[in-house]
């Protein structure tokens, strides 16, 4: 194994071979800035301890660690453990990083919030944290889109923030992206781009693994008070990669804790229906920076599928790609099916819906956990719950 840098990203924000900015040199200037007020700011005890204290009464943290006794039991092995960020306010990991950015762009003094949605999981977090905060957000999200995620988007307008429905094109995330990129690039200065992952152009993947960084190191603290020792085994979903990297980050030094990021197999990984960025891609750069990239020969992106929707991208977080290369990390898949096994057994075991994107991590400890000891264990991010899943699930399952 090539030995692990901490200190990443370098100045350009490249990880070994992946990140950076690739965008036109007006915006590389745009992203500076934000970099040098994002390193000033965020340092600061008066910026610390705002955030902090959000994560406390606000968000509910810190998130607890649960023992799945049933479900370790049920398959053998190694016992399993749940970080549940199932249990923050708004249902899921996002809102930590929501949370900072919006506060970020508070204290640089902008007056717009902007992002893009797709299933609507990311405009919710952030029209969420625009609200508490008092500063307008604008959220692009395609018709198709619009018309398929009600619920979110009904929370949306109730929070209070401007909703574009995006009718070009696919009328998807894809043109979502474009549009809420094209209203940004109006003024750049005043306003802010809220990346909902540790994707886009430098500084954005550092950003949001710092603000997510909080459940590691609240899961290593919590985990050596109630074993006496470190997890085995972390595992964690990948789409973009923030809640992995938001576990991952604070054992990167333990050399005795293996990790693993999940994909999704879709459909399944010879078909061309999954987003197995990192297990099937190639080096390319999408929407402003390098990493694994599921691409045509063209170097277009190719259509992605997971039956969780918050997966499916493709492309992934630039730090992933590295901790691949150097093997820190391993990354597997769970397809569809594995996933609504394991979305029925988790329900059915413990009381605990998840999301169909933390699924796919439950899915494969449960894989692994048959092959262990009884004194191994596995610590699995639980990034969300599934309420926005339960109604989809059981028309699959015709429940
Ligand atoms: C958005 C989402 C994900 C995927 O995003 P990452 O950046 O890979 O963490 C995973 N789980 C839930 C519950 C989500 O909402």
């Amino acid at each position: 194994m090539e030995k692990l840098s901490l200190e990443m990203p370098d100045e350009k924000g490249y990880f070994g071979e992946y990140g950076g900015q690739i965008i036109p040199p007006p915006l590389i200037d745009i992203m500076n800035e934000i970099n040098d007020a994002y390193d000033s700011v965020v340092n600061t005890k008066i910026f610390q301890e705002e955030l902090q204290q959000l994560y406390t009464d606000y968000v509910g943290r810190p998130s607890p660690i649960y023992f799945a006794k049933r479900l370790s039991e049920k398959q053998g092995g190694a016992r399993i453990f749940l970080k549940r960020e199932d249990l923050n306010h708004t249902g899921a990991h996002k809102i930590n990083h929501c949370l900072g950015e919006a506060l970020l762009a508070k204290h640089m003094g902008k007056t717009k919030v902007l992002a893009e949605t797709g299933a609507g999981q990311h405009g919710v977090a952030l029209a969420t944290a625009c609200a508490l905060l008092g500063i307008d957000c604008e959220i692009h999200m395609g018709e198709i889109d619009i018309e398929k995620e009600h619920p979110n988007v009904t929370k949306m307008k109730i929070l209070g923030c401007k909703l574009v429905p995006v009718s070009r094109g696919t009328k998807t995330l894809k043109d979502a992206v474009d549009s809420a990129f094209e209203e940004y690039l109006k003024d750049p200065v005043n306003y802010f781009y809220a990346i909902g992952s540790v994707v886009g152009p430098h500084p954005f993947p550092k950003i949001v693994r710092d603000f997510q960084s909080v459940v590691g190191k609240e899961a290593r603290a919590q985990f050596l008070e109630m074993e006496n020792k470190l997890p085995d085994i972390l595992m964690a979903c990948v789409g973009g990669g923030s809640n992995a990297m938001g576990l991952f980050t604070a054992f990167l030094e333990d050399e005795s804790v293996k990790m693993i990021g999940i994909e999704p197999a879709g459909k399944g990984l010879d078909t061309t229906e999954h987003a197995a960025t990192l297990t099937l891609g190639t080096k390319g750069a999408i929407h402003g920076f390098e990493c694994y990239n599921l691409q045509d020969t063209n170097g277009n992106p190719l259509p992605v599928y997971s039956i969780a929707s918050g997966l499916d991208y493709p492309g992934v977080g630039p730090q992933h790609c590295y901790l691949k290369d150097i093997e820190r990390v391993v990354y597997e898949t769970i397809d569809d099916k594995e996933c609504l096994d394991a979305f029925m057994q988790l329900s059915r075991l413990e009381g605990i819906i998840p999301a169909l994107e933390s699924a796919h991590a439950v899915a494969h400890a449960m894989k692994i956990a048959k092959n262990m000891s009884d004194d191994e264990t596995i610590l699995v991010n639980l990034s969300g719950r599934g309420d926005k899943d339960a109604d989809f699930v059981a028309s699959c399952l015709s429940l």
